[in-house]
């Protein structure tokens, strides 16, 4: 159907075809279809592009409206609410420059430049008077300006972010200019009807520094997040949601359980472990190290630096440079921090002569490694710049490489199992084979690896999705990804199958020929690094660790001077007790009450006020802070008495 020249026809999206007059807005056509639809319009898409409702629409089109209940409705809301925000700020504080406001995840934020600081007390003002305006229901309008109009007004206005901003734009480029009553602010747009239309599920979360551009060179500026939702519910939900991921932020439980600290006089992004996070470190290298020892791993130790030759030849140089630190003058040569330890193990493996029967070689290491992270990106303990990790290398045949990868990826099992890890997902990071300078230029070596790794995984049974181009520059690998409760999503660890090293490094076997072949790495770190598999299981755990992990297992509590004696016995017993399991029961996160969580002390034992009769029995509370009774006597051999499952006989440990 074709309309008349001064029609428009528009297409809804089941297909259905109507005329109206040319210049007719969204709101127009919403209302045509039905009062409900005109209630509930947001926006409208025309030919896929978005159009506020009062925008006139000039052509025939296809059509879409959209309405609050649509995925997209909010992060309208949180640009409309963005806008808002900077009307309230700047009728509060008169004086203050606007630069930009995005929505963003779960919100919104606007940056300004003001020379007084926004303290916490400032945002509920801000949300008033951000009421006020929604409440007062101020019409949008949108005007087109020339650019250079649009450079010249901001600036006469004083708004020299936006001039700055407006003049990076192509000369000769129009700009949309929306106005909100008789506030104003460049735009793309879209904006709802009036800002009555953004409902009030919104609230201001908090305040933080940002450069101008994201560049620290520039201004600093202020920066106001919020929050906002379709309703009140949603918006509800999501505090919830926030406080909670608050409450199990490793960040503030690190500071909270004396775990780990940073300090400037060291560095950003260099965690110093306290005594408390390094009974988790050491209690994870000890897993290791038994686990590792069922598997045949062997262990090697190296140094945190080497000769920066090391790195041109194992590639990290070439391929990985700007992740390295820059390099140290020792003796009038450059060294540089280790990145990775692998070039390290390699040159362990190719130090001796190896025979075919003696492969595979698995060679482990609590590696400490560095690497340049920029400031912006470092967070707690989950992204540093230096770390120590459970790395290990395989050296084997190419008949062995599938049988070694399913052996790993049984190790993670075991591990992920034991610490109740259940959300996460694994993906098979592949080359992009059209960018091989990024990845070494060998094709076929590619193929035969992704075809080991791809069969391991379907012989292991385990789900996993492919990434294109996000391999290692020397094969590809298979990462684990879990989400930190903050929400951002982290690699956990990372499975690589290497065929360079053989040719970088020269390693090679003897084959039953006599002949040297080429040797196959695996590069596997299944608890990835301590700083990030301890954030993680602190978040994991929110701070109430199994016994087995826990910084302070249990405390005596002699309640009179009476029982210093009998409390000491108590601590030796305690301390003699060589072994504590993960529990099946018992000292458990749903177990933990909330005043328990902040606790670091798993089980509490309380020696009584009659000394005499308690001599042979003690009173022990678990984070439950259900009392239960356990006797004293030889504990080892109490295990089935133990009604909340404490020192069952298992080879987990525990010393001092
Ligand atoms: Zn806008
Ligand atoms: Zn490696």
């Amino acid at each position: 159907m074709s309309a008349a020249p001064e029609q428009v026809t528009v297409t809804l999206p089941d297909g259905k075809a109507m005329t109206f007059a040319k210049g007719v807005t969204g709101g127009e056509i919403a209302a045509a279809i039905g009062p409900g639809l005109a209630k509930a319009a947001l926006i409208i898409l025309v030919d896929g592009k978005e159009y506020d409702l009062f925008r006139p629409i000039e052509q025939d089109a296809k059509i879409r409206i959209i309405t609050r209940k649509d995925p997209e409705a909010l992060e309208l809301i949180r640009h409309d609410m963005a806008h808002v925000l900077a009307m309230a700020v700047q009728a509060l504080y008169p004086g203050t420059q606007v630069t930009i406001g995005p929505a963003i995840e779960d919100g919104f934020y606007y940056d300004f430049a003001r020379a007084e600081p926004f303290t916490p007390e400032d945002l509920p003002k801000i949300e008033d008077e951000m009421r006020k305006i929604i409440k007062a229901g101020l019409p949008t309008r949108r005007e087109v300006w020339p650019r250079d109009q649009a450079v010249e007004h901001f600036k006469g206005i004083g708004e020299t972010y936006k001039a700055e901003l407006i003049a990076s734009i192509p000369a000769g480029e129009d700009v949309s200019i929306y106005w909100h009553g008789d506030w104003h602010d460049l735009c793309r747009g879209p904006h709802f009807r009036t800002t009555a239309e953004l409902g009030d599920a919104f609230k201001l979360t908090k305040i933080a520094g940002a450069y101008w551009r994201g560049d620290a060179k520039n201004a600093q500026l202020q920066r106001i997040y919020g929050t906002a939702w379709r309703d009140k519910k949603e918006l509800d939900e999501y505090l919830l949601r926030l406080e909670e991921a608050e409450k199990r932020d490793h960040r503030r439980l690190g500071r909270e359980l004396e775990l780990f600290t940073f300090s400037p006089d060291v560095g950003a992004g260099l965690p110093l472990w306290m005594p408390n996070g390094m009974v988790i470190r050491q209690e994870l290298e000890f897993l290791a190290l038994q686990e590792e020892r069922k598997d045949g791993y062997r262990r090697v130790a190296t140094p945190h630096i080497a000769k920066e030759a090391l790195y041109y030849r194992s590639r990290h140089l070439p391929y990985y440079g700007e992740g390295m630190y820059a390099p140290l003058d020792i003796d009038g040569e450059n060294y540089r921090l280790r990145p990775m330890n692998c070039p390290h193990h390699h040159l362990i493996y190719g130090a001796t002569r190896h025979s075919y029967r003696e492969l595979p070689l698995r060679i482990a290491e609590y590696g400490q490694d560095y690497r340049y992270e920029a400031s912006g990106g470092l967070s707690g303990l989950m992204r540093v710049r230096g770390f120590c990790m459970n790395d290990a290398h395989i050296y084997c045949r190419y008949d062995q490489a599938k049988d070694e990868f399913i052996r790993v990826m049984k190790l993670h099992a075991r591990y992920y199992d034991l610490l109740d890890i259940k959300d996460f997902h694994m993906r098979l990071s592949l080359p992009d084979l059209n960018k091989l300078d990024k990845f070494v230029d060998e094709p076929q070596k590619w193929l035969d690896a992704l075809a080991i790794i791809r069969q391991a995984m379907d012989e292991s049974g385990l789900k996993y999705v492919e990434g294109k181009g996000e391999a290692a520059f020397y094969g590809p690998k298979i990462d684990f990804m879990i989400k930190s409760t903050i929400g951002t999503e982290y690699t956990i660890s990372t499975n690589q199958l290497d065929f360079l090293a053989t040719q970088t490094f020269d390693l090679k076997y003897i084959g039953e020929d006599g002949a040297d072949h080429p040797v196959y790495v695996i590069h596997r770190a299944p608890l990835g690094t301590h700083e990030r598999f301890t954030a993680f299981l602190i978040e994991h755990y929110a701070g109430a660790f199994p016994t087995w992990l826990a910084p302070i297992q249990a405390r005596v509590i002699p309640i009179s001077e009476k029982v210093g004696d009998y409390a000491q016995k108590v601590l030796d017993t305690l301390f003699a007790v060589p072994v504590v399991k993960p529990p099946t029961s018992g000292c458990r996160r749903k177990s933990a009450t909330p005043s328990s969580r902040k606790s670091p002390i798993c089980w509490w034992w309380a020696s009584g006020r009659r000394p005499r009769a308690r001599w042979r029995s003690g009173c022990v509370r678990a984070r439950t802070w259900a009392p239960c009774r356990w006797k004293l006597s030889s504990p080892a051999s109490k295990t089935k008495r133990n009604p909340a499952g404490m020192w069952p006989n298992n080879p987990f440990r525990r010393t001092g």
